[in-house]
Formats: C-alpha cells, structure tokens, sequence
C-alpha cells in the first residue's frame, strides 16, 4: 500500500497501473509482493523477449557494465558495431542508426525520410494511416493517426497526413499530390488494437510507393525482432521497407531503438545530421546482441507454432469473438467486458494487456508450451 500511495504522490499520473506490484520474474513468471505469481503474457508490452531475468541476456549486460559501460559516440566500441552489422546481414538493410526507444527510432526516420525527399523533389509530408501508434513526441504523436491523442497538445509539427488502412484509392489520391515524401505503416498495428493489414493493402502501397517514387517505411517497434514468426514482419509480407524503426524486444529489457535504412536511405544522414548521447549503448547493445543470436530459424519455427496453438485454442472458445494477429502478438474481443476478462485472469493468475477494445497477447517468445496451454485454460474459463 505504502508503494502505491508514494507513486501517486510522486510520480506524473501517466499510466493506468493494474493494482499490482512486482518484485521478481522468472522466464514467463512474475512474483507480487505479496508471494503470488502469475504466467506473464504481455512480455513488459513486447520488451522481455526472453522473458524475465533471462540468464544469457543478464550474464551479456552483466559482463558489459563490468568492463566497459558507456563512451559516448565519439569513440567507437565493438558492441554497437556487431549488433549493427547483425542487423544488417539477417535484414538485408544497409545501415543503422541506435537511439533509445520507439519514439526516438521513428523520429530519426522521420528526419531521414524528410532529408532524403528535399534532396529529391522537395516533398515533406509522411503519409501515416488512421488508428496507427507511432510514438509519443510531438512528432511521432502527429504521426499517430488518432485525433483523440492529439487534441491537448496542438499544435503539433505539420507534414502528416493520414489513410485509412485498406484504403489504396484513398492513399494514392494523396500521393497524387505530390507532397508525400514517405509512406510510414505498423504491419500490425499494436496500440490500435492488433490490427494486421491485410496483404493486398501491403502489396499495393509497396506498389504506389515505387510508382510515384515514395519512401515506404514500416514501423516494427512492437512486431519486429521475432515477434512475427520472422525476424521483422515485412519478411512475412513479402515485401522490402526502405526505412524500418524498431525498438521493445530488440533489447530483451534494457531500453534500445534502431532505425534500419535500405539502399536508398543508407547515406542520408551524414556526420551532425543526426545524433543520441546514449543511443548504440554498449550494455544495451551487448543485451540486444545476445536476443538476435537466439533468434534463429529453428527458434523463429517454434514461435510460429506456438502461435497456431494460440490461434486454435482461441478461436472457437465460447465468449471470444474477433481474435486477430500475427505470431506472438494476438488481441481478441470478448463477450464480456474485457476489464472483467483480464482482472479475472490476473486473479487466476495469468496477466494479460488491453489494446482498444480487445485483451492483447504479447508473450515472451520462449514461453513453454506448458504454461501458454495453461494460460489458454485460465483465459477461456474467464471469457466464458
Ligand atoms: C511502443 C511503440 C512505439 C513507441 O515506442 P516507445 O519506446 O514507447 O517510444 C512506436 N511505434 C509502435 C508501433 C509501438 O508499438
């Protein structure tokens, strides 16, 4: 009580905490304070990869603090440096810039979209699409395309402008302006409710985006790393972004953003362009070197599978209706109210997310078989 009473004294009103304090986790477990512990299916919202205190990603930043902590980016270190070219080599992107977060991942590919279309043709504008979630600065926050979330902080930086997902006609009569300089989606759009667009919208903004010569940027701040099934979702689709930002998962727990450029954007950002005082930290990156090693096919093949489990086991269960995703990240409705749904679950000892309308499911991707298929029972029980 005592904790809870001091955060709302001292801590901005900002998040709509569940009534529960954490004190330590194991792989998909999490212990209360008060010795209760629960099957952890939102993953620290799509960050703990290998779930908790995983023990290579600790022993990686462990060893990192010990020896070699921060620099600045005016020296290099060899941390940074393998995950970028790890990044590069399993994406088949050209160059990285590390920031911190989603945000600040989005930012930067904002900035080089907008360099890249000056030097072009002088268009500015970043096509984004309604119920989309890009971050929460000024910029990424005009990026998001929910009015509701703009209204109290106008005016926000200018040069967005938005679609409706599945919309193509609507998409290219902006692009027929002539003002667009990049396309920017969610493949899965998280926040707004686990939306996957749909293949033929995807294929056909990567088409309009060739035609008239746009940039298409996907944000895989949540889907990426993993999450998908494949290393980033745009694997899944089929299809090469120019930009990527991502971020959550790629650190395992520790704070990381990466803004991944294809061959058009690679040498965009030139020396004082662009720039992150702790951004490719090397305990960060040492962590987010230790989770790509262990994304490998074989593990990538597992997440896949756990996935079908997941969406067999909640399709037809009584009381879920609209169950949509893609890989580890799935959102459902349900009969019931979904607050109802997940305190009941969390009483029962599963903790689950809420995105709009629906309970979301973001797992650890390592979760046992065991313990998702328990967590399936508890959810069906609760939604029925
Ligand atoms: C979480 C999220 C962001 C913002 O990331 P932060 O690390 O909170 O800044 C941006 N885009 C998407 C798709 C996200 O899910």
């Amino acid at each position: 009580m005592k904790l809870k009473e001091l955060d709302q004294t001292y801590i901005a009103g900002t998040y709509a905490r569940f009534p529960l304090t954490l004190i330590k986790g194991e792989g998909a477990c999490v212990t209360d304070d008060a010795g209760k512990t629960y099957i952890d299916l939102t993953g620290g919202i799509a960050v703990n990869t290998f779930g908790f205190a995983d023990a290579i990603w600790a022993e990686a930043i462990a060893k990192q603090a010990q020896t070699l902590q921060h620099t600045s980016n005016l020296f290099y270190t060899e941390p940074c440096i393998l995950l970028a070219q790890q990044l590069c080599e399993r994406s088949g992107m050209k160059k990285v810039f590390f920031s911190n977060s989603g945000a600040e991942a989005n930012e930067c590919l904002i900035k080089t979209a907008r360099k890249y279309a000056a030097q072009k043709n002088g268009a500015s504008s970043i096509l984004t699409l309604e119920n989309s979630f890009h971050g929460r600065t000024l910029a990424t926050l005009a990026a998001t395309g929910q009015e509701k979330k703009h209204k109290d902080f106008q005016p926000l930086p200018e040069g967005f402008v938005y679609a409706k997902a599945g919309d193509l006609a609507g998409v290219e009569q902006q692009l027929q302006t002539g003002t667009i300089a990049a396309i920017l989606i969610e493949l899965v759009q998280g926040e707004g409710g686990v939306n996957p667009l749909s293949q033929e919208f995807v294929s056909g903004l990567a088409a309009l985006a060739k035609q008239y010569d746009v940039l298409l940027c996907d944000d895989e701040v949540q889907i990426g790393n993993g999450r998908s099934g494949s290393l980033y979702a745009y694997m899944e689709y089929g299809i090469v972004p120019d930009i990527v930002s991502t971020a959550k998962g790629l650190g395992g727990g520790l704070p990381i953003g990466a803004t991944l450029f294809g061959e058009k954007t690679a040498d965009v950002l030139q020396a004082g362009d662009h720039g992150s005082t702790f951004g490719g930290n090397p305990v960060a990156c040492a962590g987010a070197l230790s989770i790509l090693s262990r994304l490998t096919p074989e593990f990538l093949a597992e997440v896949r599978e756990k996935s079908s489990f997941l969406f067999a086991a909640l399709e037809a269960a009584p009381g879920i209706k609209n169950l949509t995703g893609l890989g580890l990240m799935l959102g459902f409705e349900t009969e019931k109210p979904v607050d109802e749904v997940i305190a009941q679950c969390r009483e029962q000892g599963v903790l689950l997310l809420k995105a709009k309308t629906k309970v979301r499911l973001l797992p650890p991707l390592n979760i046992p078989q065991t313990l998702l298929a328990q967590a399936v029972e508890t959810i069906k029980a609760a939604a029925k």
